[in-house]
């Protein structure tokens, strides 16, 4: 071969190196026969809204046919942009089409923002444990990680966001943990970004995925009473996603920042991929004019509702004595810590497969890769009775790691 090899490679070599060979074994897992995959975070395919899907985007082929079949605009068809201007927008947090950019998915959004803010070498501030998909999307830029440890006690959030170039949190039930962040701590990281000039970004894939109570103010919102006139124009980078509320195929997400912000992004996203496909954005605009949303909404909370409740009665059943975990109130996902501080959850991985299961190691979720002692485990693609099959598999992995060690 003539040419370099690319694992030569200086910047690819580093970035190699920061990577974690348990992501590909998990993220393979879904390929492999009779395997319960409780590892990824995938929807219910049963509750995608195929019908209304496959009318509408028939309906938008033939009203709009050089639209959706040519390009269009790197920030994102303006209609669009002014629907979700309109969607998250209010009296108290004015929001323009300016303020809005439409991209390809909620992964594209935290590719953007890393070229936008990233130097090489440079400090994030993320949320602990981190949402795996932004670790990967940060990493050729080789960034320090500063651990956001915001639910422990006297968490400071000046101290924790000063010096970064940005801080990366999932407040409505992150993944991996399935946690909220509460109203206080939310409070405290915006007086923080407001103080310490540092972008505060707001993933939030999850935030309608709500199955007891009621939803907290996004920080977003909490950033603008603050600033109570004209556009938002503050240090809030919100990103959403049609993902889990209607169907991951669309690859429709977004940005909603600051005027400033927004005209950086869209310079990223131009070199990245000229527009998101007009095709879907067409359908993603029909489909919150009919209120395809509201419609899916019930169906999905109902059956992931239920599926939550399988997976924790059955881990109540066989995995008590292994595990602690808190059930969450919405999102997909599990997080359980391992009660024996020494077992070792990527050393589990390969007993796991072997009894036919996969679940989520820790130390994907770790830029460090130190945190081994815990597991995600998802509750919205399978059924209740295959969870509660998978859970047995774990149990039963468990119990071979134990006698097996080695
Ligand atoms: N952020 C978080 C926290 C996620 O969990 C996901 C999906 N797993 C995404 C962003 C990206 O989602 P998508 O690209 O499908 O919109």
């Amino acid at each position: 071969m003539s040419s370099q090899p690319i694992a030569a490679r200086p910047a690819f070599a580093r970035w190699l190196a920061t990577t974690n060979d348990i992501t590909r074994t998990f993220l393979a897992a879904g390929r492999i026969p009779g395997l319960i995959n409780m590892a990824g975070g995938l929807p219910a395919a049963e509750t995608y809204p195929v019908a209304e899907l496959a009318a509408i985007a028939c309906d938008v082929v033939a009203a709009h046919p050089q639209e959706v079949l040519g390009y269009g605009p790197v920030e994102g068809l303006p209609e669009l942009r002014d629907a979700l201007a309109a969607r998250f927008g209010s009296d108290a947090l004015p929001l323009t089409r300016a303020n809005v950019l439409v991209t390809s998915g909620g992964m594209q959004g935290l590719d953007l923002i890393g070229k936008v803010l990233l130097d090489d070498g440079g400090l994030i501030a993320g949320q602990f444990p981190t949402y795996l998909g932004a670790l990967d999307a940060w990493r050729p830029r080789a960034p320090t990680f500063r651990n956001l440890m915001i639910e422990d006690a006297g968490f400071d959030a000046v101290a924790a966001l000063a010096g970064a170039q940005f801080a990366y949190t999932v407040p409505n039930f992150s993944n991996p943990t399935g946690r909220l962040v509460g109203v206080e701590a939310r409070q405290a990281l915006v007086d923080a970004a407001h103080r310490t000039g540092t972008w505060l970004v707001e993933d939030d894939p999850y935030g309608t995925l709500h199955y007891d109570g009621a939803p907290l103010p996004r920080m977003l919102e909490l950033s603008a009473r603050s600033r109570p006139s004209g556009p938002y124009d503050g240090p809030v980078i919100y990103m959403g996603t049609l993902s889990k509320e209607i169907a991951p195929g669309l690859r429709i997400g977004w940005i909603i920042a600051a005027p400033e912000m927004i005209a950086a992004l869209t310079l990223a996203k131009q070199g990245s991929d000229l527009c998101t496909s007009g095709l879907t954005q067409r359908v993603a605009l029909a489909a919150l004019e009919v209120g395809l949303i509201e419609t899916v909404q019930p169906r999905i909370l109902a059956t992931y509702r239920e599926r939550r409740d399988a997976l924790c009665g059955a881990m109540v059943e066989h995995l008590g004595g292994w595990f602690d975990w808190e059930v969450p109130v919405g999102g997909m996902f599990v997080w359980a810590t391992a009660r024996d501080p020494s077992l070792d959850t990527d050393l589990l991985l390969p007993h796991a497969m072997a009894a036919g299961v996969c679940v989520a190691p820790s130390s994907v979720f770790d830029a460090s890769g130190l945190n081994r002692r815990a597991i995600r485990i998802n509750f919205t693609l399978n059924e209740p009775a295959k969870l509660a099959e998978g859970v047995r598999r774990l149990a039963q992995a468990l119990m071979t790691m134990q006698a097996r060690p080695g």
